[in-house]
């Protein structure tokens, strides 16, 4: 009796563990991770287009105390994703009814970096003020592309921060960990994207968080290309700060400690980038 209902379990288990691995292996897949901002991204595989014109003039310089006469340094450009607007983008409903919202982390992040990058005295844009309107991706772009031309692309670096998902935010799923990504093929982001990589690697397993990465092409980064890192004139990275829709990854990222934790990573590779570390 005790036998066969073990024979029952272990043959649920498989059929449970099955799904669950295929899910992990799905979302190895670009193509596959959900959280891809929207099918504009998935257009712009093997996009030989020209770089965008610079329409929009809208983007103003973040109030800073930084002396921009003066300053001769690096440019940071953060985009803070989605907006409140963007259908999807959220984790599943938690038993007290509440949520992780994918726009409000990504701003909470972006804050928590500018406010460090100000006390640095390192320049930086927030590209996407806006909360509730969602602007499109090849707009962001623009508005990147003009502070490249203000200051020179190879001065630049853009940062678009995101928590991933694997599923489609209605269920909890077991995919997990931390990834960077930038564009297919090897640009000066690859290098960029490893100290990336290198920096969450220090921080991330001190609390029980794992990272992903793609070793296929010799660097620790996954490669897409993404609307807003592929029209980007400066080097270009995004990052997928862990899954929205696994519970454990989630409850990290809704607490003080994970978010300093994630902005930390943010922090250190940005310093490394402007040569200060
Ligand atoms: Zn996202």
């Amino acid at each position: 009796m005790v036998n066969i209902f073990q024979l029952i379990i272990n043959f649920l288990k498989k059929i449970f563990l099955k799904n669950e691995d295929e899910v992990i292996v799905n979302t190895n897949d670009p193509d596959i991770i959900t959280d891809i901002d929207n099918q504009e991204d998935n257009q712009q595989e093997n996009n030989d287009e020209p770089k965008p014109e610079i329409t929009d003039n809208n983007i103003k310089p973040t109030e800073t105390n930084i002396d921009m006469d003066n300053y001769n340094g690096n440019i940071i450009i953060l985009d803070n994703g989605h907006a409140k607007s963007t259908p999807g983008k959220c984790s599943p409903l938690f038993e007290d009814g509440t949520r992780f919202y994918e726009y409000e982390f990504s701003r909470d992040i972006v804050k928590r970096i500018a406010s460090k990058l100000e006390e640095l005295g390192i320049k930086y844009y927030i590209i996407v003020p806006e909360i509730e309107e969602d602007i499109a991706l090849s707009k962001r772009a623009n508005r990147a592309n003009k502070i490249c031309e203000q200051f020179g692309a190879n001065k630049c670096m853009l940062i678009s921060v995101h928590a991933n998902a694997a599923g489609m935010g209605d269920k909890w799923m077991s995919a997990r960990g931390w990834s960077v990504w930038t564009t297919r093929g090897v640009t000066k982001s690859d290098a960029i994207a490893t100290m990336f990589y290198e920096e969450a690697e220090k921080i991330l397993p001190k609390y029980n968080m794992t990272l992903r990465k793609d070793t296929t092409d010799g660097d620790p980064d996954y490669e897409s290309n993404f609307t807003i890192i592929y029209k980007a004139l400066c080097p270009a990275i995004l990052t997928e700060n862990l899954f929205q829709d696994n519970k454990t990854d989630v409850q990290f990222l809704m607490s003080d400690a994970g978010r300093n934790a994630i902005a930390e990573i943010h922090v250190n590779a940005i310093k490394r980038f402007c040569g200060l570390k």
